[in-house]
C-alpha cells in the first residue's frame, strides 16, 4: 500500500521514489537447493544486473542472487543522470592523482554512457533514454575558479564545454559550465529490461541472501539461510559488503544521504544541473504521462545531520519556494570513497567488488560490468589500476579520511549521548529491557525494535517520513517492525524475534 500524506498546499505526497510508480514484474523464486556455478553475482541493483548482462553470452554458468527484490536498493531511488560532468571530479582527480588519471576517468564515464546507449538501441529498451545538456553551477564567487579549472581540464581533453552565467533553472548562479552530450533515463525500466534479457541464460534468485562466504581450495562456498552456492568467481555487487573482514569498508567509504522530491510541472526540459560543491542541489526532468521535475537537496554525510524531519521539511519548503507541488518524496544513501575514486576490481583471488561510486553509479556500475567481465575472462582493461579497490593512495586518502573519520566519530558519539531527539514524534517511546534499549512506535499497532544496528552497533535514527530506522554510520535500514530492508546489516532488529 502506498504511504500518502498531504503537504501544506494540500497536495498528495507519495512517500516513495518516482521510479517505483507503475512498475510491475514477476519476482523470481528463492534458491531452493544447493548449486554449483562458475560465477555468482551477489546483488541485483544496476551493478549486479549489468555484470550479468555482460556475462550472459559467455560460456560460463552464471547465477545472480538478490536478498530482496531486484532493483529495489539504491538504484530505485537515484536521480539517474548519465553524466560525465560530475561536480568538479576532474580537478579533484588531477590534484590527488594526476592529469592522466583524470583523463582516464573521463574516458571511462564517456565509455559507460556509450555502453548504455548502445545496449538501449541494440535491445530496443524502452527506458526514456534521452540526450540532454548538463550544467555544473555555483552561487558562490569563491567557487568560480574550481569550475573554471574543471572546464580547462575538460577542454584540454577535447571536450566541448561552454561557459555561462545564467542557468536554465530558478536558482541563484554566479557561474556555470555545460556540455551537450549527456543523458538521462528511467533506471528501473532499464534494469528490468536487462533482467528480461538475462532470464533464459542465467539463473536468478530473489529473496535469497548470502550471509557467509568461505574459500575452499579454488572455490568459494557462499551460504544462504538453507543452501549453499559453490562458485569459482564471486562478484560483490551488494553496494555495501555485508562482511567486515578482510576488506574493511568503514575505512574506505562513508554513506552520504540526500533528499529528493518529484513535482509535476508544465514544461519538460532537456537539461540537468548540479552544484559544484556542497550543499548539493541537483535537477533533472522526467517525462511520463505527465512532466516531472526531480529535485535533490540537503546532501550530507549520514552521520552528520540526523534530523530527518528537518531535512525533509527543508527540501519541501525549497520546492514550495519554487512554486512546485510535491508528488513524490524520498531519501537515499550512496557510498562516498575517502580517496574520490570508485572501488572496482579484485579484492581477493577471484573475489570482485564494485561499489563506492560517489553518487555517480549509473555510469560507474556500467564501467564496472565491463571491467569485471574482462577480469573474469582473464583479460585486463586500461581502467583496472585506476579503480583498483586495493590501491594505496596515501595523499588523497589520508586527508579526506581523517576529516571524515572525525566527523563520523563526532556524529556517532552525539547520537549515543543525545538519546532524546526533540523532533521524534510523541508516538515513539523508549524503554530498557534486560539492559537493552527498545523503541516502541505506535500507529494502529505497536512496533517494537532494538535501537542498535546489528552491523557495528551504531545507534539507529527513526526516519518518521519513510517510517524506517536508518543507520547513520553505514546506511543499513529497517522497517517499522525491525526487518532489515537494506544492508550491510544481515540481521533484523525486531524485538521478541531471535536476532
Ligand atoms: C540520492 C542519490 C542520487 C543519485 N543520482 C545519481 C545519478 O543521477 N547518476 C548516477 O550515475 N548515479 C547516481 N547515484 C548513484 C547510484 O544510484 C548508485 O551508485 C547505484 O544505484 C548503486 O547501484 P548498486 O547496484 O551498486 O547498488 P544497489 O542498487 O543498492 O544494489 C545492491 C543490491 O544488493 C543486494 N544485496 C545486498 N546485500 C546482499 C546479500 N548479502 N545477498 C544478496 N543480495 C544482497 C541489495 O538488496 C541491493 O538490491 C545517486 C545516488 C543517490 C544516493
Amino acid at each position: 500500500m502506498l504511504k500518502l500524506y498531504h503537504n501544506k498546499k494540500g497536495d498528495i505526497v507519495i512517500k516513495k521514489s518516482i521510479w517505483l510508480e507503475g512498475i510491475k514484474r514477476n519476482i523470481e523464486k528463492p534458491l531452493e537447493e544447493d548449486i554449483e556455478v562458475d560465477v555468482l553475482i551477489i546483488g541485483g541493483g544496476i551493478t549486479g544486473v549489468s555484470c550479468a548482462y555482460q556475462l550472459k553470452d559467455s560460456d560460463l554458468k552464471v547465477c545472480l542472487v538478490e536478498r530482496n527484490e531486484i532493483g529495489l536498493g539504491v538504484t530505485s531511488k537515484t536521480t539517474a543522470k548519465l553524466n560525465y560532468l560530475q561536480e568538479t571530479i576532474y580537478s579533484t582527480i588531477e590534484e590527488n592523482y594526476s592529469y592522466e588519471e583524470a583523463a582516464l576517468y573521463l574516458k571511462a564515464q564517456r565509455y559507460a554512457i556509450k555502453m548504455i546507449k548502445d545496449i538501449v538501441q541494440k535491445e530496443k529498451i524502452d527506458c526514456n533514454f534521452e540526450k540532454v545538456s548538463s550544467y555544473v553551477f555555483t552561487d558562490k564567487k569563491q567557487e568560480i575558479k574550481n569550475i573554471r579549472k574543471e572546464m580547462s581540464i575538460l577542454s584540454s581533453l577535447g571536450q566541448k564545454v561552454e561557459e555561462n552565467k545564467e542557468i536554465p533553472f530558478p536558482l541563484k548562479s554566479v557561474y556555470s559550465i555545460h556540455v551537450n552530450d549527456t543523458a538521462t533515463f528511467h533506471p528501473l525500466k532499464y534494469v528490468y529490461s536487462l533482467v528480461d534479457l538475462l532470464k533464459e541464460k542465467i539463473s536468478i534468485y530473489e529473496n535469497t541472501e548470502i550471509y557467509k562466504i568461505k574459500k575452499e581450495k579454488s572455490f568459494y562456498i557462499c551460504h544462504t539461510k538453507n543452501h549453499q552456492i559453490k562458485a569459482k568467481y564471486v562478484v560483490l555487487a551488494c553496494h555495501y559488503p555485508f562482511f567486515l573482514f578482510p576488506y574493511f569498508m568503514p575505512i574506505k567509504t562513508y554513506p552520504e544521504k540526500s533528499y529528493i522530491v518529484a513535482s509535476k510541472i508544465e514544461e519538460y526540459k532537456k537539461n540537468t544541473l548540479i552544484t559544484s560543491g556542497m550543499p548539493t542541489k541537483s535537477v533533472r526532468y522526467y517525462k511520463d504521462k505527465e512532466n516531472y521535475l526531480i529535485y535533490l537537496s540537503n546532501s550530507h554525510p549520514s552521520c552528520d545531520d540526523v534530523d530527518t524531519i528537518h531535512n525533509f521539511a527543508s527540501i519541501m519548503s525549497e520546492a514550495k519556494e519554487m512554486n512546485c507541488s510535491i508528488s513524490y518524496l524520498w531519501s537515499n544513501e550512496d557510498l562516498i570513497t575517502f580517496d574520490h575514486l570508485p572501488l572496482i576490481g579484485t579484492i581477493k583471488e577471484n573475489l570482485f567488488l564494485a561499489t563506492g561510486y560517489n553518487t555517480w553509479g549509473m555510469t560507474n556500475a556500467t564501467i564496472a560490468s565491463y571491467i569485471l567481465k574482462n577480469a573474469i575472462l582473464g583479460q585486463n582493461t586500461e581502467y583496472d589500476s585506476l579503480f583498483n579497490p586495493l590501491r594505496k593512495n596515501g595523499k588523497a586518502k589520508t586527508k579526506s579520511y581523517t576529516k571524515n573519520m572525525i566527523k563520523n566519530a563526532k556524529g556517532y558519539i552525539e547520537n549515543k549521548v543525545k538519546v532524546d531527539k526533540p523532533w521524534y514524534p510523541n508516538t515513539l517511546t523508549f524503554k530498557k529491557v534486560h539492559g537493552k534499549k527498545i523503541a516502541i512506535y505506535e500507529d494502529e499497532k505497536k512496533h517494537m525494535v532494538y535501537t542498535k544496528c546489528p552491523h557495528m552497533g551504531c545507534e539507529l535514527i527513526f526516519n518518521e517520513i519513510e517510517k524506517t530506522w536508518d543507520c547513520p554510520c553505514h546506511a543499513s535500514r529497517f522497517d517499522l517492525d525491525g526487518n532489515c530492508i537494506k544492508g550491510p546489516s544481515l540481521y533484523n532488529i525486531s524485538y521478541k524475534k531471535e536476532r
